[in-house]
């Protein structure tokens, strides 16, 4: 396998860009990422032509993996040539809005924007207009974009900027508190209760590895939110037409947030975001309401249509089960080889989602009798239901090195294309089929 393309290319990029890349977890590769030419059904080949399965995705966005289905091309493809966009509304983006709404409980309204950061960002700004306050409870761990009100850190107590260039002042306004952990939030609405306007978190941590919730603990934050009159924000941006199928992970929980954001899927690979909910609350943003919002691309059509034929397919297809079907493959012939290799080590993921995370604290061979069937999804009555993570910190004491530096690198060497760290999650696509899950198992068990 020769890289010398992706080195060549890699070494302009760094001349002429900030460490060379457009994202920052894309230079989490070392020593330099490999650049894809192009796609091919569930693989990707890189700049000196080799070729990997691919788990990435487009980091989530590709629900169908690389190869468009013909709808989906032609839908692209005309609202492309008739002339990218105009600065007026236009038919499709009605259409992607009729359609969301007919299909995700929550929905009433929607707004579309250009990417998840953006989503959030107006979510936020939508919360505190609705509600007149300041402060929004978030996940430590969670992940909602590049945005001033959500990179923070620390605790409650003591929130923190995360990154250079946010003033303290900002992070003050941001409550950090531990996933699936009721008693946290409680504490924070005694103290905070009157100044709080959203709690913002995923259904699923699906950017800290993937830590499932425990079964009451979403029911549990709409009723608190309820009760505090704050709202509920579910950031479905990685979830949303993933997991629960077209109804998102809010109809597979049985909870209905105020507000739900989007992104990845919901424009088929083009750049996104949204936010829905209560049309009473989104009627806030302008100009029907005083929440400015506004964005030059947003709804763009050659994006909408992708979104649409998108969805369409999946709602006439079999989408979901496809993917979902591999998902469960994938988990469980992963769960045996963990069993078996690295018993410490735990399976997660749900639907189409999947990762295992470096447990460093789990149990030895032989100290249980079994693992959770096919992942852990927070069952009490499953005998690794201990040291399933049950929140970022779980997942941040795993041994994160270990993924990155030797584990990925390994993977690849075999012709699998996993996330860049420990902490991204991997996907399943239609694109994907049987053999690339059979060769990818081949892998681990050689890698683990
Ligand atoms: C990817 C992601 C975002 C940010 O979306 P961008 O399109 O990268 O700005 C926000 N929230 C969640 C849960 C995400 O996974």
């Amino acid at each position: 396998m020769t890289d010398d393309n992706s080195r060549a290319l890699y070494d302009r990029a760094l001349s002429v860009m900030p460490g060379g890349v457009n994202s920052a977890v894309r230079a989490a590769i070392e020593p330099y990422p490999f650049f894809v030419q192009k796609g091919d059904r569930g693989h990707v080949i890189d700049a000196d032509g080799n070729r990997y399965i691919d788990w990435v995705m487009g980091l989530g966005p590709l629900l169908l993996g690389h190869n468009l289905p013909e709808s989906v091309q032609a839908g692209i493809q005309q609202k492309a040539s008739e002339g990218p966009m105009y600065g007026t509304p236009t038919e499709i983006e009605v259409d992607l809005a009729e359609f969301v709404v007919r299909h995700v409980p929550s929905v009433e309204k929607i707004r579309f924007v250009n990417s998840g950061t953006e989503a959030t960002t107006s979510a936020v700004r939508l919360a505190r207009g609705y509600t007149g306050r300041n402060k929004i409870v978030v996940m430590q761990g969670g992940y909602h974009g590049a945005q001033e009100s959500t990179l923070v850190e620390g605790d409650a107590e003591s929130p923190t900027p995360s990154s250079a260039g946010i003033p303290q002042a900002f992070a003050e306004h941001t409550l950090p508190v531990p996933f699936n952990d009721e008693d946290a939030m409680r504490e924070v609405f005694e103290k905070h209760g009157e100044d709080i306007a959203a709690v913002l978190t995923e259904p699923i941590l699906g950017n800290h590895g993937i830590v499932y919730p425990e079964d009451g603990y979403h029911e549990f934050v709409r009723e608190i939110t309820t009760e505090y009159g704050a709202l509920h924000i579910f950031d479905e941006v990685i979830t949303g037409f993933r997991v629960g199928g077209l109804g998102c992970a809010q109809s597979e929980f049985g909870v209905t947030p105020d507000l739900t954001t989007f992104g990845k899927i919901i424009g088929g690979g083009f750049p996104v975001g949204a936010i829905g909910g209560r049309a009473e609350i989104i009627e806030h943003f302008t100009p029907a309401g005083d929440v400015f919002q506004a964005g030059t691309f947003s709804g763009h059509p050659v994006t909408m249509a992708a979104g649409l034929e998108t969805l369409q397919f999946a709602a006439e297809n079999d989408v979901y089960a496809h993917v979902n079907d591999l998902g469960e493959q994938l988990r469980s012939g992963l769960t045996d080889i963990v069993a078996d290799q690295a018993p410490s080590y735990t399976v997660t993921g749900t639907d189409s989602m999947f990762k295992v995370i470096f447990t460093r604290e789990g149990p030895g061979r032989d100290e249980l009798d079994g693992q959770c069937p096919a992942g852990s999804r927070q069952d009490p009555d499953c005998p690794r239901y201990e040291f399933s993570p049950k929140d970022a910190g779980d997942v941040k004491a795993a041994e994160s090195d270990r993924w990155r530096r030797i584990f990925w690198g390994q993977m690849k060497e075999q012709g699998v294309f996993l996330s860049q760290n420990q902490f991204e999650c991997q996907f399943v696509s239609y694109g994907h089929i049987e053999a690339d899950v059979e060769d990818t198992l081949e892998a681990y068990k050689d890698a683990l």
